[in-house]
């Protein structure tokens, strides 16, 4: 409803309408997905997929889909972003429940002692720190990576290319004894130059942000050792005691539309997914660019161009989300500030950063996003 109103023409004489960039919900790109129609469809008759068992009930992973572990090696091959080789693939509930999967199971596995220190350097996804709402026994949040001073007793997220302000991260701590898990949701051509396969222990992606299907709940982790592998299956066993089958279908098919349109360019009508979607991030980022220096409030990270190793050329980085700084003295929190302006965003200490910083969502509709665009403009 009040999406519709954003875009109706009266729009910038209404300033009470809110405008919200809060969450990095990926509506973004359904205009490509309506474009690909039937080919991107897939239908699950009433008696398919009823078992618990997706695959041998004796496979390490045995709520994993053949087909969608299959479509995931294939797009990293094509994408050439992580090296696949030895890994296992588990699939989880989004990466958020991956995410717990892994820390539960590197913490019961590894730790030397309880709870085992989680850190990441800041800013962080503001996830990683409410970690302690579930009170595990086993690990707890411990804050920012960089400035940690305890002893070999941690796990690291490193998140690259980091939300919220898009830059490509490696690990701080160098201590070998800690343990990194890798959140490599970002790490795809739309929004970053790729730089070839990265390669850890342990790498966490998602349907949310690889092709913007975040109502389908599918992540999928690439884990090299077996062990970890063995007990993130058990946490999800025990969590939800397997990973939805009719979702893992949906997703391979998602991931096979957007290999066909790279291996078998035109031959069906796919259309070429990460062209699209960098063409419509550099879009909303040119925009925001201008707007942000008409208003002359705040700054943008600023980004240097890198060869990508999948468009073949030289590309500049498009982040899901834009991290503004304030460089007004008046503005204390620009958490204030966007409110008086009724647009909702994110603070910049739920990041682990001061109130000088915010971040907003580029990934929205078009509505919020023009909405946002013009209210900042009659502002400045
Ligand atoms: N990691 C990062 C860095 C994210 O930004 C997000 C989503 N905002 C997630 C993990 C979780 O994604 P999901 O649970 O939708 O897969």
């Amino acid at each position: 409803m009040q999406e519709k109103a954003l875009n109706s023409p009266g729009f910038e004489i209404d300033p009470d309408l809110v405008i919200t960039l809060t969450h990095g919900d990926p509506i973004m790109f359904e205009p490509f997905w309506k474009e690909e129609g039937q080919n991107a469809t897939v239908t699950i008759s009433g008696w398919e997929k009823m078992s618990y068992y997706a695959c041998d009930p004796d496979d390490i992973c045995w709520f994993l889909e053949p087909d969608f572990a299959n479509e995931v090696l294939r797009l990293h091959r094509i994408v050439n972003n992580a090296a696949t080789n030895g890994c296992h693939i588990i699939p989880g509930a989004g990466s958020t429940q991956l995410i717990h999967a892994t820390l539960h199971a590197l913490a019961s596995i590894e730790a030397r002692r309880h709870p085992v220190n989680v850190v990441s350097a800041a800013p962080y996804y503001s996830m990683y720190s409410d970690i302690n709402s579930l009170k595990s026994a086993l690990y707890h949040w411990a804050g920012d990576a960089a400035t940690f001073k305890g002893d070999d007793n941690f796990i690291e997220i490193v998140c690259s290319p980091n939300n919220p302000d898009g830059m490509i991260r490696h690990a701080v701590l160098s201590n070998n004894a800690g343990r990194r898990v890798h959140d490599m949701a970002y790490y795809w051509p739309h929004y970053t130059p790729m730089r070839g396969p990265a390669d850890h222990d342990i790498m966490l992606f998602t349907m949310s942000k690889a092709t913007g299907h975040a109502g389908t709940r599918i992540g999928w982790a690439l884990v090299k050792d077996t062990d970890v592998a063995r007990e993130m299956v058990n946490y999800i066993t025990l969590n939800t005691n397997g990973v939805s089958r009719d979702s893992q279908v949906r997703a391979a098919r998602i991931l096979k539309v957007i290999s066909d349109g790279y291996e078998f360019p035109n031959s069906n009508g796919a259309g070429q997914f990460f062209h699209i979607g960098r063409h419509l991030l550099a879009d909303r980022w040119r925009r925001l660019r201008q707007a942000m220096e008409v208003l002359a409030k705040f700054s943008l990270p600023r980004f240097s161009t890198e060869f990508c190793e999948f468009f073949k050329e030289h590309a500049q980085t498009y982040p899901g989300f834009a991290w503004l700084r304030s460089e007004d003295e008046s503005i204390n929190d620009c958490g204030d500030f966007f409110k008086g302006i009724n647009v909702q965003i994110r603070n910049g200490r739920l990041f682990g950063a001061g109130p000088n910083y915010v971040r907003i969502s580029l990934m929205g509709s078009d509505a919020y996003f023009d909405g946002f665009i013009k209210r900042i403009t009659s502002v400045g």
